[in-house]
């Protein structure tokens, strides 16, 4: 039987041949293959019907119990998240415990965005389940990205195919095995697999697919999942700029510039990818950033006191080089680090005259750097944060104007002296950076489709 080895980021070496050896493995799981694919939907689809057929209360405490069977493997998990992606410990604790321990609020919060709504005497508006629902996750944060699309699927009455990341495979069986000690079998099945196994699932006889990932694997997955018209939530890519106006509290500012870039090693959907400063603050603003950032220490993931770790595997590690060979090339300044770093790690980076050519401003980069431009007019600050096709997050540090700036800003969260997006909000991205989102009744409804019984 074919299998999927998992490897230990921190561990890679420059020798490419030497990359992948067996030592450096963390383990293996079963690679499901295409041919198993219809009897996998087919129990899918018997588990689902009984599933459905239970209240939506049952269906509470039954997830609820399930998720209770995660607190006594968190350690289990944060540490395979450690050794899978390379998040520090303590880090991993913190996605583990934030899924863990909100389990109950999360489901009695579902739950109550799925209840029948009575309009009046004679009509109703019920959330009916889908069907068979395939989650589809990525790396970077393999346990709460999976977790937030997957309870509101089982909630609303669906059966579950999670596909997670073909780099974090057993983050996601141990997920997936241990709520299994109580959900009904067959009902949260995990299929493991590279791309390819993800694209079949999204042909397959399945109703929905949720998905978190790149904006070039939604874009794929949406026309594959045309021609059976099956539901969609996309979480996909930022780019997301940060304005610093000339008023902005300069240590707030220059705070949130740096966590924000460097936040899970700059792996992160929503981590702040374009800083455009006001020009008259600008040389207060850059040494300042410089000297936040160069006390952020890189390591292990299970080494103490370590912020950045490392990228998850040589190809991310590239991709965020050759950003910034390019952007050396075309004529940025580095104020920290530089454009040539041996694997696995991204030194903590500051580079600025960064203009609209360099690939740093125009795609997402996935690695710890704060990324700097200059302005002089507030609209040519706007316009720049806007000119992008993603359309996550946006960030406004500014005093009193700073609201009105922010409201002209082309994004499905933005914040405003703080970070985009929070608690019992949506989560959602504009432009080609969502499709649909999670969080909120709104959301969670998306994983049902809505019946008006009149009677
Ligand atoms: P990715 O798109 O490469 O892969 C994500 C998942 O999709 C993996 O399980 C992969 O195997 C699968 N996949 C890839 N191509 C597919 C296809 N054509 N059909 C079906 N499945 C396919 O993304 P990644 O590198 O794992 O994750 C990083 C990306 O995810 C970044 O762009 C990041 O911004 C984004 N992200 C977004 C959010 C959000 O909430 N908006 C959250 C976390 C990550």
């Amino acid at each position: 039987m074919a299998v999927l080895t998992s490897y230990n980021p921190g561990t890679y070496l420059n020798n490419q041949n030497d990359t992948r050896i067996e030592a450096n493995a963390v383990g293996n799981v079963h690679i499901t293959t295409i041919t198993q694919l219809p009897m996998v939907i087919s129990n899918a689809r018997t588990a689902q019907k009984n599933w459905a057929s239970l209240s939506l209360l049952e269906r509470q405490k039954t997830v609820v119990a399930a998720y209770q069977q995660l607190e006594s493997v968190q350690d289990e998990l944060a540490t395979l998240i450690g050794q899978e992606m390379g998040k520090d410990y303590r880090r991993a604790t913190y996605e583990v415990g934030g899924t863990v321990q909100n389990a109950g609020y999360f489901a009695s919060e579902i739950s109550a965005a799925l209840s029948t709504e009575q309009i009046d005497n004679h009509t109703q508006l019920q959330y009916r389940p889908l069907g068979v629902v395939a989650v589809i996750s990525p790396w970077n944060y393999p346990l709460a990205m999976a977790n937030n699309l997957l309870m509101p699927a089982l909630m609303a009455g669906n059966s579950v195919l999670l596909k997670p990341s073909e780099e974090t495979p057993l983050v996601a069986e141990l997920f997936v095995n241990t709520l299994n000690k109580v959900l009904p079998e067959h009902l949260l099945q995990c299929v493991q697999g590279d791309k390819t196994l993800g694209q079949a699932v999204v042909a397959a006889d399945i109703n929905m697919v949720a998905f978190t990932g790149s904006m070039a694997a939604g874009k794929h997955i949406m026309a594959n999942a045309a021609s059976g018209l099956k539901r969609l939530v996309m979480e996909l890519g930022g780019n997301d700029p940060m304005i610093v106006m000339a008023d902005a509290n300069m240590d707030a500012a220059v705070r949130f510039a740096v966590a924000s870039s460097f936040e899970n090693a700059g792996q992160m959907c929503t981590s702040t990818e374009r800083v455009y400063v006001d020009q008259s603050i600008a040389a207060e603003f850059e040494q300042k950033v410089v000297a936040l950032a160069s006390r952020y220490r890189v390591g292990q993931w299970n080494e103490p006191n370590v912020n950045i770790g490392p990228m998850v595997n040589p190809i991310q590690h590239q991709k965020v080089l050759a950003q910034l060979q390019d952007a050396n090339a075309k004529g940025a300044t580095f104020l920290l680090g530089s454009d040539d770093y041996p694997l696995p790690f991204i030194q903590p980076t500051v580079v600025t005259g960064v203009t609209q050519e360099m690939i740093l401003e125009r795609e997402e980069t996935f690695g710890p750097v704060v990324v700097i431009s200059r302005f002089s007019d507030i609209e040519e600050a706007i316009s720049r944060a806007n000119s992008s096709h993603y359309g996550l997050g946006a960030v406004v540090f500014g005093g009193q104007g700073a609201k009105a700036v922010a409201e002209q800003l082309e994004a499905g969260m933005v914040g405003v002296n703080q970070g985009a997006g929070g608690g019992n909000v949506p989560w959602v991205g504009a432009k080609q950076s969502g499709f649909g989102f999670h969080g909120t009744a709104a959301g969670h409804r998306q994983f049902s489709q809505i019946r008006v019984m009149s009677y």
